[in-house]
């Protein structure tokens, strides 16, 4: 089936044929992959998506590929988690968690752009796939251009977390460790794809990439029963997500598949880190370029690429945005562990701490839908607990030093 037209300049609509290139050459606006939308109508039914296998690829009709999936065939289909315990506690009616912190195969929702990106470059005929990465990208191109059998070369800022580092090195790319910032990391980049013919899935293949984005807003409006929820808290670092969980809905409603949505979008950002919200906070559709400092470093982008349209999503949906600091983007993971027995990597955290700050403002109602979304996992940048959380006793395999302890901990927990 034809249903790529190809790709649209989202600045001056002006149209390109399928290549791997992501700025429009008369404007410099970024260009965005275009679907021909009356042809799938009908088409793509409810039947025909739950038809279809339990993977990102479920909805293979609206992603930009052309033949047959190369990679990541299981990706995606995380679960939709009813909240109990953290609705309670934060005294909401209906919360949702999608928990992409297991994703199939490295552990966050990069999978899902990545399987995509990779898939595409194949198509395009590229032997080696790139990427300029705060962590998560690193780890997950490294594990697809493994499946894939394609050389991979993975840059990253030089104080990334430990974690991150060795889920990357694992697969056996070339890493290379950058010293400056994501942004410094990113620049360097664009110079390095004008240069060699590589698919950078973030910046030349871009287009599709982000696509695969899409995925996780088509399975939260699926899982929750082809609906659309009232308000979803999405954290940002290029502000790619965000944007593509509205695509999502926007798509799915154009289609039939769901009712008339009313969703509102949150951004939640690090406060040390969080030029979108500062946007949305100040009312201003102009970007001031920041430098992180902010333990939540898969969302360190400064100067994020798609900050604008995040922005818009933001406004246009009538949502809003917070920043978390670093105290409580700990005390968002902690909370969501405590209460959901779910680890969250740090930008779980900023998403929890951003939800409970818009719940306790008011900005965010406590009586209609709310999905929150928690994309990576804990285990990948477990550094930022090492000092907050500790045993709590130390014994000798006795059993009565055991009794003593407990008449020890008692105490104390009384007092
Ligand atoms: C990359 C990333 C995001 C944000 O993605 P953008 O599309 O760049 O805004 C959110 N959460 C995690 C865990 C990430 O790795
Ligand atoms: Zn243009």
């Amino acid at each position: 089936m034809t249903k790529l037209k190809g790709l649209k300049c989202r600045e001056c609509g002006r149209r390109y044929p399928s290549s791997p290139v992501h700025i429009c050459e008369f404007c410099f606006g970024p260009v965005e992959v275009d679907y021909d939308y009356d042809a799938l109508k009908g088409v793509i039914t409810r039947q025909s998506i739950a038809a279809g296998p339990p993977s990102i690829w479920r909805y293979r009709e609206l992603l930009p590929i052309e033949g047959d999936v190369a990679v990541g065939h299981h990706v995606g289909f995380t679960p939709l988690i009813r909240s109990q315990n953290l609705a309670e506690e934060l005294g909401v009616r209906e919360l949702w968690i999608k928990n992409d912190s297991v994703c199939h195969p490295t552990w966050s929702f990069k999978d899902r752009v990545v399987a995509v990106a990779v898939t595409r470059a194949k198509e395009f005929g590229f032997d080696t796939i790139a990427c300029a990465s705060t962590g998560n990208l690193a780890n997950s191109v490294a594990a697809h251009a493994a499946e894939a059998r394609l050389k991979s070369y993975i840059f990253i800022p030089a104080d990334l977390e430990q974690g991150k580092i060795v889920a990357t090195l694992v697969y056996q790319p070339t890493l290379v460790a950058v010293e400056g910032t994501y942004d410094e990391v990113n620049r360097l980049c664009s110079e390095v794809s004008d240069k060699y013919r590589w698919a950078f899935v973030n910046i030349n293949i871009r287009p599709y990439y982000s696509e695969g984005s899409k995925t996780y807003g088509y399975e939260i409006l699926e899982q929750l029963g082809w609906r659309a929820p009232g308000h979803i808290v999405v954290p940002c670092a290029g502000g790619s997500l965000i944007t593509k969980i509205w695509k999502a809905i926007r798509e799915f409603a154009s289609l039939g598949l769901i009712e008339r949505p009313a969703t509102r979008m949150y951004a939640a950002q690090a406060a040390g880190c969080g030029p979108i919200v500062t946007m949305v906070k100040n009312d201003t559709d102009v970007l001031t370029p920041v430098r992180p400092n902010t333990i939540a470093k898969s969302l360190a982008i400064g100067n994020p690429a798609d900050g604008y349209y995040a922005y818009r999503v933001v406004k246009d949906s009538g949502g809003y945005g917070e920043h978390a600091t670093d105290e409580e983007i700990v005390e968002g993971m902690l909370l969501l562990a405590r209460t959901e027995g779910i680890f969250t990597e740090t930008a779980g955290g900023v998403t929890v701490a951003v939800t409970k700050k818009l719940i306790e403002t008011g900005v965010i109602p406590r009586d209609e839908s709310i999905v929150i979304c928690i994309t990576g996992n804990g285990l990948k940048t477990p550094d930022v607990l090492y000092e907050r959380l500790d045993t709590h006793v130390t014994i000798r395999p006795l059993l009565s030093a055991f009794d003593r302890a407990l008449a020890e901990l008692k105490s104390q927990a009384r007092s």
